[in-house]
């Protein structure tokens, strides 16, 4: 009998099974097969999880510790994620089908997600303020308590430590539930939070389903704060789960993000980056620029130059060393976009390029498609795939108002020599981010976050420690003679 690797809960600080035994299969999307067992939570699981990390945030040494003291611990693990980038990176791209050089970038943006923090907490402690009435006030920022993380496959280290760095570096404890189709790696986190030193319960994982594991934490009155990364519909499931409680959540969700080329644009500059924008990570990536509008005068010339860079990507299996671009990562996924690509001629469009491989395989080659009713499917909903939807445009205004028709809002890009135009068009765009001339470069002090369907709240620099902790104003008195 075949022997898988396992990958169990880390619940106190060791891995365990389900408390039924109970393990479920992940696949590797490029072969196919299974290549690993997973332990599969029921809510008695999320229950011992709770409870780990409740016990620990009450009693253990974490909230009470040092800034210092914390920041050197999660350096400590940074440092071993550093030590173990390849092995991490290979646990992505045998989970998930990403092109290894893309999961190696992800771990060192995950490694930066723990710096950051660490230092974050020690350095960002509080505002003290004067006040004419002869007082002092300031504010100080306790952790919240116990943070339920639940994060999404398409990055699945990126996002995990997205979520868990704020989390545990502002002094909360956590648990987070990875998604289903991508634990292994998250898995490997947690190991190497126990190597570093971390006490029991502060960073607990706990693998299995949206219903019972993800759902056991979102309802639980113990749970202080959920920060959640996922599909919009999901996003309000765990909203109204939260509610409950009165507990405070982070959504971060889909987009269908606006990509927009002005005809003063550096052309290969807007090439590169809308190739990169639709196409890494095969398109399964919230921030994709899946509407692409090229303004009249360069649009034959734009999109000749950008079905050429799509045709020219280097597609492969994840491990070759100059692959660009891989299968999609689960076999229900790849219903998915393909459900949308087999419709596009019956919704008026046409494919320029791309389409489905029909080798069995659950690859989609990176698809264009132009002539498309703007009522179409696949121009209105979040395909998650290598996917784009081209249109084209006369004025300004008009793209601002096409770029912000859609019910979701976070991020756009824009391409454009003209400095005025940059600032105009980025200001009146509906979005959590706008990119100029460049796409995916972030500042973790600046906020991130969506609009309408894109999410609720913002994570990143103060944005993430006003949500992770639970600020306090103390008004001291200085001057005895005044008296408010
Ligand atoms: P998903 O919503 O299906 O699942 C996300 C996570 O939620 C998984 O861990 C899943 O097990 C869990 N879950 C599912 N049902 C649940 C429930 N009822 N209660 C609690 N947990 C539950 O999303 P996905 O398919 O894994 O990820 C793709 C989506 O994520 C896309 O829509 C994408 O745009 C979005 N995304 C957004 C961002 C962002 O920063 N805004 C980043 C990455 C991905």
């Amino acid at each position: 009998m075949t022997e898988y690797p396992f990958f169990g809960h880390i619940i106190d600080n060791e891995e365990v099974e389900s408390l039924d035994g109970k393990r479920f299969d992940t696949i590797n999307p490029w072969t196919r097969e299974k290549w690993a067992e997973v332990a599969e939570a029921s809510a008695a699981d999320a229950e011992r999880a709770i409870a780990s990390a409740r016990k620990a945030f009450d009693e253990g040494p974490w909230p009470r510790m040092g800034r210092t003291e914390r920041a050197t611990l999660i350096h400590r693990l940074a440092d071993l994620m550093e030590e173990h980038a390849d092995e991490l990176a290979r646990l992505d791209s045998t989970d998930m089908a990403k092109p290894f050089a893309q999961a190696k970038h992800d771990v060192a943006r995950s490694v930066w997600n723990f710096r950051f923090f660490a230092d974050h907490q020690r350095d960002h402690v509080g505002e003290v303020m004067p006040m004419d009435s002869g007082h002092h006030t300031y504010t100080e920022y306790g952790p919240a308590g116990v943070v339920a993380a639940i994060s999404p496959w398409n990055f699945p280290l990126m996002m995990a430590s997205w979520k868990i760095a704020p989390a545990i570096a502002w002094g909360n404890t956590c648990i987070i539930k990875p998604a289903e189709d991508t634990p292994a790696s998250v898995v490997m986190l947690g190991r190497l939070a126990i190597e570093a030193g971390f006490p029991p319960g502060v960073l607990n994982v706990l693998n299995g389903f949206g219903v019972p594991a993800g759902s056991s934490l979102t309802g639980d009155p113990r749970v202080d704060r959920v920060t959640f990364t996922g599909e919009s519909g999901t996003g309000r499931i765990i909203m109204t789960a939260a509610a409950q409680n009165l507990t405070p959540v982070s959504l971060e969700l889909g987009g269908k993000g606006a990509n927009i080329v002005f005809e003063d644009a550096d052309i290969d500059n807007a090439v590169h980056w809308a190739v990169e924008a639709i196409f890494r990570n095969a398109g399964q990536v919230c921030l994709a620029g899946s509407r692409l509008f090229v303004q009249a005068g360069i649009y034959e010339e734009f999109l000749a130059r950008f079905k050429e860079a799509a045709e020219n990507l280097v597609i492969g299996e994840p491990f070759a060393a100059d692959t660009q671009f891989s299968c999609l990562a689960s076999e229900e996924h790849y219903l998915k976009v393909k459900s949308y690509v087999d419709t596009v001629e019956e919704q008026g469009g046409k494919i320029l390029t791309g389409g489905l491989a029909e080798d069995g395989s659950w690859l989609v080659r990176p698809t264009i498609i132009t002539d498309l009713p703007l009522t179409a499917t696949q121009y209105c909903q979040e395909i998650f795939g290598p996917v784009v939807v081209v249109n084209t445009f006369e004025t300004e205004a008009e793209v601002v108002h096409l770029a912000n028709d859609t019910a979701y809002g976070l991020n756009a890009m824009l391409f454009t020599e003209n400095l005025s135009r940059a600032h105009r068009v980025s200001s009146n765009l509906k979005a959590g981010t706008v990119w100029v001339n460049c796409f995916f470069i972030r500042d973790l002090r600046t906020p991130f976050g969506g609009v309408g369907d894109s999410g609720v709240g913002r994570e990143g620099g103060n944005f993430s420690r006003e949500f992770f902790t639970e600020p306090k104003a103390v008004v001291m008195q200085i001057d005895r003679q005044v008296r408010a």
